[in-house]
């Protein structure tokens, strides 16, 4: 969602401009929308804490404090999932999330005063499944983003011992996923709502380190 402001108009004419510019992120307000499974958990992904991503409001760039759980973009573009070129339409129009509900281009105050406000997260989405809201929690201590962000730091000065925490993080977080699809039975669509996108992924997007795929 893009929360642009534009004061030619005080309706929305159904131009598509916010959901072509990617999903919204989900609130307290949403969990009964996912409990009703019109949003399944596989349409979900999860930017982690620590993740650089961008302040819709502000308009920069920040580490976030606190996760935030977002409905996917299309395989090839930005735009939300849900969102149909033909018609210029939702496809779940009638269980749109809180945001999407809430955005006015034309009064960006409304949204700003509720975009990083009651945010959901993994543990509240996952409260009736404990032993996937442990592996969860187990995941983002094994995987914490301001250690590697301390990793990345001394690999940087040359501490070789840092470079092999790190590749053995990337390797914990491939083969947990590995693990979770072919032994617990979990949709590899649920893996990026489980524990965010890759680690090799994030580690290459954010402190620009190129990883190889571990091979084991
Ligand atoms: S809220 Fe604004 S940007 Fe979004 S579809 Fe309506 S008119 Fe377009
Ligand atoms: S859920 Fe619907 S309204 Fe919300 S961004 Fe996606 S397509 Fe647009």
């Amino acid at each position: 969602m893009d929360f642009s402001n534009n004061q030619n108009f005080s309706e929305c004419q159904r131009c598509g401009t916010c959901c072509k510019k990617g999903g919204p992120a989900l609130h307290y307000e949403d969990q009964e929308i996912l409990d009703a499974g019109s949003i399944p958990l596989a349409s979900l992904y999860t930017i982690r804490k620590g993740e650089l991503a961008r302040n819709n409001v502000t308009g920069g760039l920040i580490s976030l404090p606190v996760e935030i759980i977002k409905i996917k973009s299309r395989p090839d573009d930005s735009a939300c999932m849900y969102y149909n070129d033909a018609d210029a339409s939702c496809e779940i129009y009638e269980n749109r999330p809180f945001e999407c509900r809430n955005m006015e281009c034309w009064n960006s105050d409304k949204i700003a005063a509720l975009y990083d406000q009651n945010r959901l997260i993994r543990s509240l989405v996952l409260e009736k499944a404990d032993w996937l809201k442990d592996l969860v929690s187990t995941h983002e201590s094994e995987c914490d983003l301001d250690q590697i962000q301390t990793l990345v730091n001394k690999r940087e000065a040359g501490d070789a011992e840092a470079a092999s925490v790190l590749t053995e993080m990337i390797n914990y977080d491939f083969h947990l996923r590995s693990i979770v699809t072919e032994k617990g039975k979990i949709a590899p669509e649920m893996l990026d709502f489980l524990f965010g996108r890759p680690l090799n992924e994030i580690i290459t997007r954010q402190f620009k380190i190129k990883i190889e795929k571990s091979k084991s």
